[in-house]
């Protein structure tokens, strides 16, 4: 019987022929990388379309334009980028030697690990799973696919788009749901990336030191906006409430709650609501929650922090079945499960604070988030960025940081576990081999031991 899920042992034989693959057919030099990522621009923007189409099946709603800004246009964004540079990324580095070691020259080339595993979430389904692909065939790698089972029509539709262009030996897909991950990640990959919830991560890591992995860990958390007292306020308001409404707050960087200064908040609140308002999209509406579980999950914490004493401020009704209203949950405890678990939907608590002190303290009190908000300048500026740890930060925006690809994205303690994205991405999914070419003649030679040579030698050492 088909189940369309991949069998734990046909993984490994997929593994196996990549492996075999890699070895038979050696490293693929710059052409072939280049040709790759052409390829694979090449076929998302012929499937565009099919791809729009699944992603609106498996949330229910999502507006083609979402689909092309915020999970399409990256991966294309990412290859152009990764194309542009690759040969300034692949030529050999060229490292200074020891005067002891002169004439001989050091070199560091980085090198494919070999094959990729890269499990992915279904937030965005396309990105998440395609940019660290076209990352693993710029360094030259290839790759096996785990897309998430919560967006089953995505991830057919990259299967079928995937398989066009390439071989099963080059890349593959695996479908099905946490049993399938985790036979996945429980196998010999030269690399593993995983974007998913904390929580998983720890499985996969843990599953990973078996094999003794290596694993880029792209995780969740809960990311902070504070507002300096010289904010643009009508800015922030306006960023805030786009990010909230695009794809649903459903984005791992999106604004998890605001803390802003108690004098500032009551207007602050005024014109969130209103900015939400505007921000809300006529027609059919914003992007639907993924699942009737998750839906239901959003509106018990909802509820929970009203029951504890929160205001709840409502936009655009209630919401109905997996129809999540946006809602600004005013003054939750630190107990609500708002300010404990990452909301991932389009609920923001939004927190009074004393003062600046006061807001980086509370940062500083919880896990280290994925992404963090600052926006004002001067010395409050200068003090959330050196007195506060997180995975990225954007200073009078939100989420922007993820379209410069020159940075490296990645989370830090329970947000992640290294970086991917431009020049960082290609290392990540490199190896990098140090090369030394001896000199056949040494211009120190090291002498007979215990040779007043050797004792010159061994004092220089010491100094
Ligand atoms: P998830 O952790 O539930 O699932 C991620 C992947 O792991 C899926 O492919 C799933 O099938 C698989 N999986 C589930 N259980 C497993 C198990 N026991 N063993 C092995 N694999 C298993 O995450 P999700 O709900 O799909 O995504 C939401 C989370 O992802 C949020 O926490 C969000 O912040 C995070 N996220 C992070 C980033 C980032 O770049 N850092 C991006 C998007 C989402």
């Amino acid at each position: 019987m088909d189940t369309g899920e991949t069998e734990a042992a046909g993984l490994a034989a997929i593994l196996d022929a990549q492996k075999r693959a890699f070895v038979d057919e050696g490293i693929p030099g710059r052409a072939a990388r280049q040709a790759a990522l052409a390829r694979l621009k090449a076929a998302i923007r012929a499937r565009k379309g099919d791809l729009i189409r699944a992603a609106a099946a498996d949330f229910g709603r999502r507006a083609a334009d979402e689909t092309i800004i915020l999970d399409l246009g990256p991966v294309v964004q990412s290859i152009n980028h990764m194309r542009r540079h690759l040969r300034r990324w692949m030529r050999p580095e060229r490292r200074p030697v020891p005067v002891t070691l002169w004439p001989g020259r050091a070199r560091v080339i980085r090198q494919p690990k070999g094959v990729v595993g890269i499990m992915a979430p279904w937030n965005y389904p396309f990105g998440l799973s395609l940019l660290p692909l076209a990352t693993a065939l710029a360094a030259g790698n290839r790759a096996m696919l785990k897309p998430s089972e919560l967006a089953p029509e995505s991830a057919r539709a990259m299967a079928a788009m995937l398989a066009g262009c390439f071989a099963p030996e080059e890349v593959a897909v695996a479908t099905g749901g946490a049993d399938v991950g985790a036979a996945f990640a429980a196998l010999p990959f030269d690399h593993l990336v995983f974007t998913g919830s904390t929580e998983v991560g720890r499985k996969v890591m843990r599953a990973a030191a078996e094999n003794l992995v290596p694993v880029t860990l792209e995780l969740g958390g809960k990311s902070p906006v504070i507002l300096g007292r010289d904010a643009d306020f009508a800015k922030a308001a306006r960023d805030i409430a786009w990010a909230k409404i695009a794809n649903a707050g459903q984005t791992c960087i999106a604004p998890d709650y605001v803390l802003v200064h108690e004098d500032d908040a009551e207007a602050f609140v005024v014109r969130l609501t209103a900015a939400l308002r505007r921000a809300l999209p006529g027609g059919p509406g914003m992007t639907t929650i993924i699942s009737d579980r998750h839906a239901a999950r959003l509106r018990a914490l909802a509820a929970e922090a009203e029951a504890g004493g929160a205001e709840t401020v409502r936009i655009g009704g209630g919401g109905a079945g997996r129809q999540v209203a946006p809602a600004l949950i005013i003054g939750a405890a630190a107990s609500a499960g708002v300010m404990r678990e990452e909301i991932f939907g389009p609920l923001l608590p939004v927190l009074a604070c004393r003062d600046l002190s006061e807001a980086i303290a509370r940062v500083g009190a919880g896990p280290r988030p994925l992404a963090l908000y600052y926006y004002g300048g001067g010395e409050g500026r200068d003090a959330v960025l050196a007195r506060t740890i997180s995975g990225n930060v954007t200073v009078n925006g939100v989420m922007t940081h993820y379209a410069v690809e020159s940075l490296p994205f990645g989370g830090i303690g329970a947000s992640g576990i290294g970086a991917y994205h431009g020049r960082e991405g290609f290392e990540a999914m490199s190896h990098a081999r140090g090369v030394f070419l001896e000199p056949l003649r040494s211009l120190i030679p090291l002498g007979r031991p215990g040779g007043r040579f050797a004792k010159l030698f061994a004092r220089y050492m010491m100094r």
